[in-house]
């Protein structure tokens, strides 16, 4: 855990908007001890005016308020070098995006676990007190050491320092870090491609920066965004340094917000964004687009027959199916609504793309799961509608759709358990 920076604190002054009285008053009551002055707002109105009013070092707000919400707050405020921390529910997805324009310094998931808070409150008078060259160098190291999770390495990518922070927030010990590689960190997910990238970019001199996933050593995954400087001495690079920035909490929302909650599949809101950008990609040389609609046949009954938590299963179970066939970069699978899935994919032949679905199609009757009052099957079978145009014959997202789901229709007449390509699908 993070320590508590009492000199650091005491000198700073926040201003705290929360309308839930019994979290204001926890939050205050813990950060009184520590801060110079903490003040209380019920809502963004009185938020707005005490902001005015006491210039804090550092805003904190809610939310979903009554009379004027945190964001509109924050707006009206308009630009202020005044770090804002938000503190979100799950609940608020849709005002996540507007956070992000907003350039909102930090977020904070609430239930508010009041350690991380203070802690971000930390991270964010450093930030600011390094930008106004307010420390005193002396100061500085201590300060850096305490609160920058940096780590040292020599030319060949081995750890030769770290900072106590860094060690407290990976939780390893410094005896643990030094003599090993970065790799020690390595989260399954991240490509050897990154870490081939990132050596060509530092090993000639340049400094390289991602976002990338790793592991605390008690496997906690975490996001941070990594910064690695080359160190050069006579023209010879001689260290590495490596800086990050937790980011951990705005990828969870970031991922929530394109994300389906039963299957982990894309949802309709990330649907209509990729659909519009693939559109505009392929039109650059004019490649094929595939969109293919797809419901599931006589999902009623299922539910009917099994339950509505059987139902889910098969949801998430086709959803597994359709990942499956989704690895390339440039495939895409979503689940629109209930029961309804889209296939979005590129540059495949009509007659190739009818195979594809009809893979599909075979994948999930061979799952074999049981649906005896299906009219049509024994076992939970899909229906699928196929679009596949040139981008520049493309009309628009939403007549792209459309074509695919009056495909879909029709394959439901015809019988369910099959593909019907759309007639306005590409002659080739
Ligand atoms: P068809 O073959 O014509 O598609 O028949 P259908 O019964 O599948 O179609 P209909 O649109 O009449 O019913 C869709 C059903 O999907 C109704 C609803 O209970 C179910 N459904 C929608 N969303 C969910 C969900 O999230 N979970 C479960 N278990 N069922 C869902
Ligand atoms: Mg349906
Ligand atoms: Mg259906």
């Amino acid at each position: 855990m993070k320590k508590i920076n009492k000199t650091l604190l005491s000198n700073i002054t926040i201003l705290y908007v929360e309308d839930e009285k019994m979290i204001s008053e926890e939050v205050s009551f813990f950060f009184k001890k520590y801060v110079k002055a903490f003040y209380v707002a019920n809502n963004g109105i009185e938020g707005l005016e005490l902001f005015k009013e006491i210039k804090p070092d550092i805003l904190i707000s809610d939310i979903q308020m009554p009379k004027m919400d945190g964001l509109e707050m924050v707006e009206k405020i308009g630009n202020t070098s005044v770090p804002i921390i938000i503190t979100t529910a799950y609940s608020d997805i849709d005002y996540f995006l507007k956070a992000i324009e907003l350039k909102i310094s930090k977020f904070v998931i609430k239930p508010i676990n009041l350690i991380t808070l203070i802690s971000d409150v930390q991270d964010c008078v450093i930030d600011r007190h390094l930008h106004d060259k307010l420390f005193k160098k002396d100061n500085l190291l201590k300060i850096v050491d305490e609160n920058v999770l940096i780590s040292i390495t020599d030319k060949d990518g081995i750890i030769i320092d770290v900072s106590s922070s860094f060690c407290e927030f990976t939780k390893y010990n410094k005896e643990e870090l030094i003599g090993e590689s970065h790799r020690i960190l390595r989260h399954e997910d991240t490509p050897d491609s990154l870490y081939k990238n990132m050596w060509e970019v530092i090993s000639s001199g340049k400094v390289f920066n991602t976002e990338i996933k790793n592991r605390k050593k008690d496997g906690t995954l975490y996001c941070a965004n990594l910064t690695i400087t080359p160190v050069f001495r006579d023209d010879e690079i001689v260290n590495y340094t490596a800086i990050r920035n937790d980011i951990t909490d705005k990828k969870k929302l970031e991922q929530l917000i394109i994300e389906d909650d039963l299957t982990k599949l894309y949802n309709r809101r990330y649907f209509n964004t990729i659909l519009n950008q693939e559109i505009r990609r392929l039109k650059r040389d004019d490649s094929k687009i595939s969109l293919v609609s797809i419901d599931i046949d006589h999902f009623k009954k299922y539910n009917d027959t099994y339950g509505h938590p059987k139902g889910d299963e098969v949801l998430v179970e086709i959803g597994k199916v359709l990942k499956q066939y989704t690895l390339r970069s440039s495939d895409y699978a979503f689940r629109i609504g209930g029961e309804e899935f889209c296939l979005l994919f590129s540059n495949l032949e009509v007659q190739e793309s009818l195979f594809y679905v009809q893979d599909v199609i075979n994948a999930i009757k061979n799952l074999n799961i049981e649906h005896k009052n299906s009219k049509n099957s024994d076992v939970i079978t899909i229906s699928a509608g196929l679009i596949v145009q040139k981008a520049s014959e493309i009309v628009d997202e939403e007549t792209l759709y459309k074509y695919s789901d009056i495909a879909l229709y029709q394959a439901k007449i015809k019988g369910r358990n099959q593909v019907v390509l759309s007639e306005f699908s590409t002659k080739s």
